[in-house]
Protein backbone atom coordinates (compact mmCIF):
# COMPACT_ATOMS: atom_id res chain seq x y z
CA UNK A 1 0.00 0.00 0.00
CA UNK A 2 1.24 3.42 -0.85
CA UNK A 3 -0.22 6.87 0.37
CA UNK A 4 -2.67 8.52 -1.89
CA UNK A 5 -1.88 11.02 -4.19
CA UNK A 6 -4.12 13.48 -3.73
CA UNK A 7 -3.04 14.13 -0.37
CA UNK A 8 -2.74 17.82 -0.39
CA UNK A 9 0.54 19.54 1.23
CA UNK A 10 1.25 23.08 2.14
CA UNK A 11 4.97 24.11 1.99
CA UNK A 12 5.94 27.66 3.90
CA UNK A 13 8.63 29.18 2.49
CA UNK A 14 9.94 29.46 -1.29
CA UNK A 15 13.54 29.07 -0.69
CA UNK A 16 16.16 26.58 -1.78
CA UNK A 17 14.70 24.22 1.26
CA UNK A 18 10.87 24.84 0.56
CA UNK A 19 11.25 24.83 -3.66
CA UNK A 20 13.73 21.75 -3.10
CA UNK A 21 10.66 19.76 -0.83
CA UNK A 22 8.02 20.85 -3.73
CA UNK A 23 10.14 19.24 -6.53
CA UNK A 24 10.78 16.33 -4.60
CA UNK A 25 6.57 15.97 -3.68
CA UNK A 26 5.09 17.26 -6.67
CA UNK A 27 7.45 14.44 -8.73
CA UNK A 28 5.57 11.74 -6.76
CA UNK A 29 2.32 12.80 -7.20
CA UNK A 30 1.13 14.80 -4.51
CA UNK A 31 -1.10 18.18 -5.23
CA UNK A 32 1.78 20.79 -3.49
CA UNK A 33 1.15 24.37 -2.67
CA UNK A 34 4.15 27.07 -2.04
CA UNK A 35 3.54 30.21 -0.18
CA UNK A 36 6.24 32.84 -0.31
CA UNK A 37 6.06 36.01 2.17
CA UNK A 38 8.28 37.74 -0.05
CA UNK A 39 6.48 39.48 -2.81
CA UNK A 40 9.05 38.17 -6.16
CA UNK A 41 10.98 35.31 -6.77
CA UNK A 42 14.61 35.34 -5.53
CA UNK A 43 16.30 34.71 -9.03
CA UNK A 44 18.44 37.52 -9.07
CA UNK A 45 18.93 37.76 -4.51
CA UNK A 46 23.08 37.91 -4.10
CA UNK A 47 24.63 35.87 -2.18
CA UNK A 48 26.84 32.82 -2.93
CA UNK A 49 26.97 29.46 -1.79
CA UNK A 50 30.49 27.80 -1.13
CA UNK A 51 29.39 24.47 -2.94
CA UNK A 52 26.62 22.95 -4.38
CA UNK A 53 25.95 19.24 -4.88
CA UNK A 54 24.90 18.67 -8.34
CA UNK A 55 24.30 14.64 -7.41
CA UNK A 56 21.26 15.80 -4.81
CA UNK A 57 20.09 18.72 -7.10
CA UNK A 58 19.93 15.89 -9.63
CA UNK A 59 17.78 13.46 -7.02
CA UNK A 60 15.51 16.48 -6.23
CA UNK A 61 15.10 16.75 -9.69
CA UNK A 62 14.02 13.53 -10.98
CA UNK A 63 17.14 12.46 -12.19
CA UNK A 64 17.84 14.90 -14.51
CA UNK A 65 19.32 18.43 -14.49
CA UNK A 66 18.16 19.04 -18.02
CA UNK A 67 21.63 21.24 -19.01
CA UNK A 68 21.80 23.25 -14.91
CA UNK A 69 25.20 21.44 -14.65
CA UNK A 70 26.44 24.19 -17.00
CA UNK A 71 24.13 26.48 -15.69
CA UNK A 72 25.41 26.04 -11.88
CA UNK A 73 28.68 25.20 -10.74
CA UNK A 74 29.89 23.24 -8.33
CA UNK A 75 31.61 26.19 -6.25
CA UNK A 76 31.46 29.40 -6.12
CA UNK A 77 27.94 29.38 -6.84
CA UNK A 78 25.27 32.51 -7.07
CA UNK A 79 21.92 31.79 -5.22
CA UNK A 80 19.58 33.10 -7.35
CA UNK A 81 20.42 30.76 -10.24
CA UNK A 82 19.95 27.78 -8.15
CA UNK A 83 17.21 29.08 -6.87
CA UNK A 84 15.78 29.97 -10.52
CA UNK A 85 16.72 26.51 -11.19
CA UNK A 86 14.44 24.69 -8.37
CA UNK A 87 11.45 26.97 -9.52
CA UNK A 88 11.22 25.92 -12.91
CA UNK A 89 11.15 22.87 -11.94
CA UNK A 90 7.78 23.72 -10.84
CA UNK A 91 4.63 24.99 -12.21
CA UNK A 92 5.07 27.90 -11.64
CA UNK A 93 1.29 28.74 -10.56
CA UNK A 94 1.80 26.49 -7.17
CA UNK A 95 4.07 29.01 -5.95
CA UNK A 96 2.32 31.99 -4.53
CA UNK A 97 4.68 35.19 -3.58
CA UNK A 98 3.75 37.70 -1.35
CA UNK A 99 1.68 35.66 1.05
CA UNK A 100 1.93 35.30 4.91
CA UNK A 101 1.49 32.89 6.32
CA UNK A 102 0.41 34.03 9.69
CA UNK A 103 -0.95 30.58 11.82
CA UNK A 104 -1.73 27.13 11.86
CA UNK A 105 -4.60 26.52 13.17
CA UNK A 106 -6.04 22.86 13.69
CA UNK A 107 -2.56 21.61 14.67
CA UNK A 108 -2.80 18.30 16.17
CA UNK A 109 -5.20 17.74 13.59
CA UNK A 110 -5.35 15.24 10.55
CA UNK A 111 -6.60 18.36 8.55
CA UNK A 112 -4.19 21.50 10.29
CA UNK A 113 -5.15 24.68 8.33
CA UNK A 114 -2.56 27.51 7.66
CA UNK A 115 -4.27 30.78 8.06
CA UNK A 116 -3.61 33.63 5.58
CA UNK A 117 -5.55 37.06 5.71
CA UNK A 118 -7.38 35.37 8.77
CA UNK A 119 -8.35 32.64 6.79
CA UNK A 120 -7.79 29.35 7.18
CA UNK A 121 -7.03 26.85 4.67
CA UNK A 122 -6.88 22.97 5.40
CA UNK A 123 -3.86 20.72 4.07
CA UNK A 124 -3.00 17.06 4.78
CA UNK A 125 0.10 17.82 5.62
CA UNK A 126 2.55 21.36 6.47
CA UNK A 127 5.98 21.93 5.89
CA UNK A 128 7.70 24.49 7.41
CA UNK A 129 10.12 25.65 5.51
CA UNK A 130 10.25 28.95 6.59
CA UNK A 131 13.86 29.62 7.76
CA UNK A 132 15.58 31.09 10.88
CA UNK A 133 12.59 32.42 12.41
CA UNK A 134 10.13 30.09 11.58
CA UNK A 135 6.49 31.07 12.09
CA UNK A 136 5.51 27.22 11.93
CA UNK A 137 8.31 26.17 14.61
CA UNK A 138 6.21 26.66 17.40
CA UNK A 139 3.69 24.11 16.65
CA UNK A 140 6.37 21.84 16.48
CA UNK A 141 8.43 22.39 18.95
CA UNK A 142 9.34 25.04 22.05
CA UNK A 143 13.09 24.92 21.45
CA UNK A 144 14.35 28.27 20.72
CA UNK A 145 17.31 29.18 18.57
CA UNK A 146 20.83 30.92 20.70
CA UNK A 147 23.37 33.56 19.68
CA UNK A 148 26.38 32.07 19.14
CA UNK A 149 28.25 34.71 20.08
CA UNK A 150 30.05 35.98 16.87
CA UNK A 151 28.93 37.74 13.13
CA UNK A 152 29.58 36.78 9.99
CA UNK A 153 29.93 39.84 7.96
CA UNK A 154 28.94 39.06 4.60
CA UNK A 155 30.46 41.10 1.12
CA UNK A 156 29.77 41.02 -2.32
CA UNK A 157 31.34 43.21 -4.50
CA UNK A 158 31.74 43.29 -8.58
CA UNK A 159 35.53 42.04 -9.23
CA UNK A 160 35.71 44.42 -11.48
CA UNK A 161 39.10 46.75 -10.76
CA UNK A 162 39.21 45.30 -7.29
CA UNK A 163 42.06 43.73 -5.94
CA UNK A 164 40.89 40.67 -3.70
CA UNK A 165 39.57 38.47 -2.21
CA UNK A 166 41.12 38.85 1.08
CA UNK A 167 42.13 36.27 3.39
CA UNK A 168 43.43 36.94 7.05
CA UNK A 169 43.34 35.31 10.74
CA UNK A 170 44.35 37.52 13.89
CA UNK A 171 44.42 35.80 16.96
CA UNK A 172 43.78 38.47 19.78
CA UNK A 173 43.51 36.95 23.22
CA UNK A 174 42.90 33.17 22.27
CA UNK A 175 40.12 34.81 20.17
CA UNK A 176 39.91 34.05 16.60
CA UNK A 177 38.99 36.52 13.82
CA UNK A 178 39.14 35.16 9.83
CA UNK A 179 38.23 36.56 6.59
CA UNK A 180 38.44 34.83 3.74
CA UNK A 181 36.55 35.24 0.44
CA UNK A 182 35.80 33.12 -3.20
CA UNK A 183 34.43 34.82 -6.53
CA UNK A 184 31.26 33.51 -7.64
CA UNK A 185 29.31 34.24 -10.61
CA UNK A 186 26.96 37.29 -10.02
CA UNK A 187 23.78 37.95 -12.11
CA UNK A 188 25.81 41.18 -13.98
CA UNK A 189 29.30 39.35 -13.53
CA UNK A 190 31.97 38.10 -11.45
CA UNK A 191 31.61 38.49 -7.83
CA UNK A 192 34.02 38.47 -4.69
CA UNK A 193 31.75 36.34 -1.93
CA UNK A 194 33.70 37.49 0.88
CA UNK A 195 33.14 37.46 4.84
CA UNK A 196 34.33 38.54 8.10
CA UNK A 197 33.95 36.64 11.17
CA UNK A 198 33.70 38.46 14.50
CA UNK A 199 32.68 38.16 17.96
CA UNK A 200 30.04 40.47 18.75
CA UNK A 201 27.92 40.36 22.09
CA UNK A 202 24.51 39.70 22.26
CA UNK A 203 23.59 43.21 23.33
CA UNK A 204 25.04 44.52 19.86
CA UNK A 205 23.40 42.53 17.22
CA UNK A 206 19.61 42.78 16.83
CA UNK A 207 17.62 39.77 17.01
CA UNK A 208 16.84 37.75 13.36
CA UNK A 209 14.35 39.33 11.50
CA UNK A 210 11.94 36.55 9.87
CA UNK A 211 14.86 34.96 8.22
CA UNK A 212 17.81 35.93 6.38
CA UNK A 213 15.93 36.70 3.27
CA UNK A 214 14.01 39.52 4.58
CA UNK A 215 16.81 42.32 5.94
CA UNK A 216 19.55 42.23 8.18
CA UNK A 217 20.02 42.74 11.54
CA UNK A 218 21.98 46.37 11.32
CA UNK A 219 21.22 48.88 8.33
CA UNK A 220 24.38 51.01 8.19
CA UNK A 221 27.51 50.00 8.45
CA UNK A 222 29.30 51.12 11.92
CA UNK A 223 32.47 53.39 11.56
CA UNK A 224 34.86 50.83 13.09
CA UNK A 225 34.31 48.27 10.47
CA UNK A 226 36.91 49.32 8.20
CA UNK A 227 39.39 50.39 10.81
CA UNK A 228 39.00 47.11 12.89
CA UNK A 229 39.90 45.21 9.57
CA UNK A 230 43.14 47.28 9.02
CA UNK A 231 44.00 46.88 12.52
CA UNK A 232 43.36 43.09 11.96
CA UNK A 233 44.28 42.43 8.87
CA UNK A 234 46.45 44.88 7.39
CA UNK A 235 46.38 47.66 5.12
CA UNK A 236 45.33 45.77 1.85
CA UNK A 237 42.86 43.87 3.97
CA UNK A 238 41.15 47.22 4.86
CA UNK A 239 41.62 48.59 1.40
CA UNK A 240 39.39 45.76 -0.08
CA UNK A 241 36.58 45.83 2.42
CA UNK A 242 36.65 49.67 2.31
CA UNK A 243 35.79 48.90 -1.55
CA UNK A 244 33.45 46.51 -0.56
CA UNK A 245 31.21 49.46 1.51
CA UNK A 246 31.69 51.80 -1.37
CA UNK A 247 30.88 49.68 -4.38
CA UNK A 248 28.99 46.52 -3.14
CA UNK A 249 26.73 45.46 -0.08
CA UNK A 250 28.24 44.86 3.00
CA UNK A 251 25.84 42.88 5.59
CA UNK A 252 26.15 41.70 9.16
CA UNK A 253 25.10 38.04 9.96
CA UNK A 254 24.80 37.64 13.46
CA UNK A 255 24.80 33.51 13.45
CA UNK A 256 22.62 31.60 15.15
CA UNK A 257 22.32 27.76 16.68
CA UNK A 258 19.29 25.17 16.71
CA UNK A 259 18.58 21.97 16.10
CA UNK A 260 15.20 21.03 16.44
CA UNK A 261 14.19 17.72 17.82
CA UNK A 262 11.82 16.50 17.02
CA UNK A 263 11.19 18.01 13.47
CA UNK A 264 7.73 16.98 13.15
CA UNK A 265 4.54 16.90 15.32
CA UNK A 266 1.10 15.50 14.51
CA UNK A 267 1.23 16.37 10.04
CA UNK A 268 3.27 19.15 10.63
CA UNK A 269 7.06 19.04 9.60
CA UNK A 270 10.36 21.28 9.71
CA UNK A 271 13.25 20.95 7.31
CA UNK A 272 15.75 23.37 6.68
CA UNK A 273 16.72 26.41 9.11
CA UNK A 274 13.26 26.18 10.30
CA UNK A 275 14.40 22.65 11.57
CA UNK A 276 18.42 23.67 12.34
CA UNK A 277 20.33 27.03 12.50
CA UNK A 278 24.02 26.53 11.86
CA UNK A 279 27.30 28.92 11.10
CA UNK A 280 28.05 29.64 7.34
CA UNK A 281 31.34 28.66 8.29
CA UNK A 282 30.23 24.79 8.00
CA UNK A 283 28.95 25.60 4.38
CA UNK A 284 26.02 23.12 4.84
CA UNK A 285 22.84 25.35 5.98
CA UNK A 286 21.15 25.26 2.46
CA UNK A 287 22.71 21.97 1.34
CA UNK A 288 21.05 20.57 4.78
CA UNK A 289 17.83 22.46 3.46
CA UNK A 290 17.64 20.20 0.05
CA UNK A 291 19.17 16.94 1.83
CA UNK A 292 16.16 17.15 4.30
CA UNK A 293 13.70 18.22 1.29
CA UNK A 294 15.41 14.63 -0.25
CA UNK A 295 15.09 12.73 3.06
CA UNK A 296 10.92 14.08 2.80
CA UNK A 297 10.16 12.75 -0.54
CA UNK A 298 12.22 9.60 -0.02
CA UNK A 299 9.63 8.78 3.29
CA UNK A 300 6.24 9.58 1.51
CA UNK A 301 7.78 7.82 -1.42
CA UNK A 302 8.53 4.80 0.48
CA UNK A 303 6.03 4.88 3.63
CA UNK A 304 2.26 3.20 3.28
CA UNK A 305 0.81 6.41 5.81
CA UNK A 306 1.33 9.87 6.16
CA UNK A 307 2.08 9.59 9.92
CA UNK A 308 4.30 6.70 9.09
CA UNK A 309 6.61 8.65 6.40
CA UNK A 310 6.23 11.33 8.88
CA UNK A 311 8.09 9.46 11.54
CA UNK A 312 10.79 8.00 9.49
CA UNK A 313 11.39 11.21 8.44
CA UNK A 314 11.43 12.57 11.97
CA UNK A 315 14.37 10.19 12.65
CA UNK A 316 16.62 11.19 9.52
CA UNK A 317 16.15 14.93 10.23
CA UNK A 318 17.04 15.06 13.62
CA UNK A 319 19.98 13.20 13.50
CA UNK A 320 21.06 15.41 10.40
CA UNK A 321 20.38 18.14 12.24
CA UNK A 322 22.15 17.69 15.33
CA UNK A 323 25.13 16.70 13.49
CA UNK A 324 25.43 20.25 11.65
CA UNK A 325 24.49 21.78 15.75
CA UNK A 326 27.25 20.09 16.60
CA UNK A 327 29.84 20.85 13.37
CA UNK A 328 28.31 24.67 13.90
CA UNK A 329 29.57 24.64 17.57
CA UNK A 330 32.99 23.40 16.89
CA UNK A 331 33.44 25.98 14.67
CA UNK A 332 31.62 28.60 16.94
CA UNK A 333 34.33 27.63 19.88
CA UNK A 334 37.39 29.88 18.00
CA UNK A 335 35.11 32.81 17.59
CA UNK A 336 33.64 32.94 20.74
CA UNK A 337 34.90 30.28 22.96
CA UNK A 338 32.14 31.78 25.64
CA UNK A 339 29.10 32.47 23.48
CA UNK A 340 26.94 34.09 26.65
CA UNK A 341 29.92 37.13 26.37
CA UNK A 342 31.49 37.80 23.33
CA UNK A 343 34.20 40.88 23.46
CA UNK A 344 32.99 44.12 21.60
CA UNK A 345 35.09 45.01 18.73
CA UNK A 346 35.27 48.60 19.31
CA UNK A 347 36.99 47.40 22.02
CA UNK A 348 39.22 45.03 20.38
CA UNK A 349 40.09 47.83 18.18
CA UNK A 350 40.73 50.38 20.82
CA UNK A 351 43.13 47.95 22.40
CA UNK A 352 45.07 47.14 19.09
CA UNK A 353 45.37 50.69 18.17
CA UNK A 354 46.38 51.26 21.24
CA UNK A 355 48.84 48.58 21.82
CA UNK A 356 51.03 50.18 24.25
CA UNK A 357 48.37 49.39 26.74
CA UNK A 358 47.29 46.53 28.31
CA UNK A 359 44.22 45.57 27.61
CA UNK A 360 41.77 44.14 30.96
CA UNK A 361 39.42 41.40 29.52
CA UNK A 362 37.30 41.16 32.27
CA UNK A 363 36.32 44.49 31.59
CA UNK A 364 35.37 44.50 28.35
CA UNK A 365 33.24 42.06 28.03
C1 LIG B 1 26.27 34.61 5.42
C2 LIG B 1 25.73 33.26 5.10
C3 LIG B 1 26.42 32.42 4.24
C4 LIG B 1 25.95 31.12 3.94
N1 LIG B 1 26.67 30.31 3.11
C5 LIG B 1 26.24 29.05 2.86
C6 LIG B 1 26.98 28.18 2.00
O1 LIG B 1 28.02 28.53 1.45
N2 LIG B 1 26.50 26.90 1.81
C7 LIG B 1 25.34 26.48 2.38
O2 LIG B 1 24.95 25.30 2.16
N3 LIG B 1 24.61 27.29 3.19
C8 LIG B 1 25.03 28.56 3.44
N4 LIG B 1 24.31 29.39 4.26
C9 LIG B 1 23.07 28.90 4.86
C10 LIG B 1 21.91 28.95 3.89
O3 LIG B 1 21.80 30.21 3.28
C11 LIG B 1 20.62 28.62 4.62
O4 LIG B 1 20.84 27.48 5.40
C12 LIG B 1 19.51 28.35 3.61
O5 LIG B 1 19.14 29.53 2.93
C13 LIG B 1 18.28 27.76 4.32
O6 LIG B 1 17.26 27.59 3.39
P1 LIG B 1 15.76 27.47 3.86
O7 LIG B 1 14.99 27.22 2.60
O8 LIG B 1 15.66 26.48 4.94
O9 LIG B 1 15.39 28.87 4.54
P2 LIG B 1 15.54 30.38 4.06
O10 LIG B 1 16.52 30.51 2.94
O11 LIG B 1 15.71 31.21 5.26
O12 LIG B 1 14.10 30.70 3.44
C14 LIG B 1 12.92 30.75 4.20
C15 LIG B 1 11.83 31.33 3.30
O13 LIG B 1 10.59 31.32 4.01
C16 LIG B 1 9.90 32.53 3.74
N5 LIG B 1 8.99 32.79 4.87
C17 LIG B 1 9.33 33.05 6.17
N6 LIG B 1 8.25 33.18 6.93
C18 LIG B 1 7.18 33.01 6.10
C19 LIG B 1 5.77 33.03 6.30
N7 LIG B 1 5.25 33.26 7.50
N8 LIG B 1 4.97 32.82 5.22
C20 LIG B 1 5.49 32.58 3.99
N9 LIG B 1 6.82 32.54 3.76
C21 LIG B 1 7.65 32.75 4.80
C22 LIG B 1 11.00 33.57 3.61
O14 LIG B 1 10.62 34.74 2.96
C23 LIG B 1 12.10 32.77 2.90
O15 LIG B 1 12.03 32.90 1.50
C24 LIG B 1 24.75 30.68 4.55
C25 LIG B 1 24.04 31.53 5.43
C26 LIG B 1 24.53 32.80 5.70
C27 LIG B 1 23.77 33.69 6.64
Amino acid sequence: MTIRRDIRIAVVGASLGGLSAANVLRQLGFDVQVYELFAKGFEERGGALGSVDLGLLRRIMGGNLNGADRAIKGHGHFYGDLWDYLYQGLRLESVRFGTDVQTITDARSDRPAIVIDGKPTTFDVIIGADGGKSTIRPFVTQQQPVYSGYTAWRGLVPMNGIDGPPSGVRIVNGIRYETLGFPCAGPDGPLWNCGVYMAMPYAEVAAPTRNRQVGSAIRDIPDWFVPLAKALFGERNAQFWADCVKHGKVTPHPIWEFAADPVVAGRVALLGDAAHLSSPRTGAGAYTAMLDAYALGTAFNDASSVPQALANYNQDAVSRARALYDRSRRAGLAFAPDRGHSVSPTKVLDHLTRSSDALDWAAVR
